[in-house]
């Protein structure tokens, strides 16, 4: 499941993709939602 709601990451993961940029990707921290979330950072 994907969340599309802007929230705190829990427990976020900085994923360097091969294009050179940097996502984090993360599990949304919102209760009664464990949605995960990814957001390119740079
Ligand atoms: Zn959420």
């Amino acid at each position: 499941m994907k969340c599309k709601n802007t929230v705190i990451v829990r427990s976020p993961k900085e994923i360097l993709m091969s294009n050179g940029r940097t996502r984090v990707s993360g599990i949304c921290s919102e209760n009664k939602c464990d949605g995960k979330l990814s957001k390119i950072i740079s």
